[in-house]
């Protein structure tokens, strides 16, 4: 086993040795990153024997319900990272503002975001569930970072990933030439490169969707979901599957690993939010994995990782995948008119549609 493949720190070192100038705070950091999820992993993989699963009781800055794990994950995280002195702070889903490097600890030159525990209201039903980061320069190295130093276009990034708990853990990985994957021995504790210059599929015939929003979606994302449904004898000429995890991590995983679209588009339902789920560390993280493995990552209007943050929290709406069906829904985006919404009930919100038009 050992001779056959390589160890994720054994990666991170030849990589390295590739690319002279990058440092190893990075790769540190990284490897404190993988700790941190293996922990995650094992918490996760004793489910209710040792009693972490249930609410926390608690309510987090996203207004969701914490699950106890949430908590558990996010101290982890926060644990496994915070001594190293790569980093100038954190920030998390699970955390209202940045996290702080306690005092006792030298600060260093890079940001990392993250979403200890996405999919987590799915844990006591026992669907793969995941972590997210992302890894960005801080702009003041050595000095504690503040909130405006995390807004960085998903662009500046300099690694990325997640970890998905499934029938096994695997850890997937970019900083910056290509997407690899690792899964864990879980006899040795160690993440073992299993994939390597992974590359989503150009065509698709799968897409992932909550078709329960559907009266609240703009036009061209019925448009799209529309002409898949009608399937040979529509537009498309071919006969599409749908699949819905309500997992990001697994969704994303899912696309990787065989192709697809994932959309969790801007809806109406909620008007005061700009779509779902988190720029910082679930949209832009998950975009440049897929963007790294050749697929394309939208709002629907612009590219994902060029969006320029304006709150830790930001929402954003999301669509990912095969780089064919991401360019159709994109052109569909840009053909919808203002005819298509005229009595349409479902489209109150004519500002703030107004307001992604004058972005595009
Ligand atoms: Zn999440």
């Amino acid at each position: 086993m050992l001779t056959e493949r390589s160890t994720l720190t054994q990666f991170l070192i030849e990589e390295r040795r590739r690319h002279p100038g990058s440092s190893g705070e990075l790769n540190s950091l990284i490897l404190d990153v993988a700790l941190a999820c293996k922990a995650i992993s094992r918490r996760i993989a004793s489910g209710a024997l040792t009693g972490v699963l249930g609410k926390a009781g608690a309510v987090n800055v996203q207004g969701e319900q914490q699950q106890k794990l949430d908590v558990v994950a996010n101290d982890i995280f926060l644990r496994a990272t915070e001594w190293g002195g790569e980093l100038a702070g954190m920030a998390s889903e699970e955390l209202d503002e940045p996290y702080p490097i306690p005092p006792r600890y030298p600060r260093g030159k890079y940001l990392l975001t993250f979403d200890p525990l996405d999919g987590s209201s799915n844990i006591d039903v026992n669907v793969s569930v995941g972590s997210i980061f992302s890894i960005l320069r801080a702009p003041v190295p050595g000095e504690a970072a503040e909130t405006e130093d995390f807004l960085q276009p998903g662009t500046e990034q300099v690694a990325a990933g997640y970890a998905i708990y499934g029938p096994s853990t695997v850890l997937v990985l970019t900083v910056g030439t290509g997407v690899h994957a690792f899964t864990l021995d879980p006899n040795l504790g160690e993440f073992f490169l299993t994939r390597q210059d992974i590359k989503v599929p150009e065509a698709t015939a799968e897409y992932a969707v909550n078709t329960s929003n559907r009266r609240f979606w703009e036009p061209a994302i019925r448009r799209y979901i529309d002409e898949c449904l009608q399937g040979v004898s529509g537009p498309r000429e071919k006969d599409f599957n749908m699949r819905w995890v309500a997992s990001l991590v697994a969704e994303a995983h899912r696309i990787l690993t065989r192709g697809g679209v994932f959309m969790y588009p801007w809806d109406s339902k909620d008007p005061e939010k700009e779509g779902r789920l988190r720029l910082l560390y679930e949209a832009n993280p998950i975009a440049f994995v897929i963007e790294q493995a050749g697929g394309l990552a939208t709002t629907g209007r612009e590219r994902v990782l060029e969006v320029k943050p304006t709150g830790l929290h930001q929402r954003i709406g999301f669509i990912f995948g095969s780089r064919e069906e991401v360019e159709r829904i994109d052109r569909f985006h840009a053909e919808q008119t203002d005819e298509d919404d005229a009595g349409d009930q479902s489209y109150p919100l004519y500002g703030l549609r107004g307001l992604f038009r004058t972005i595009t």
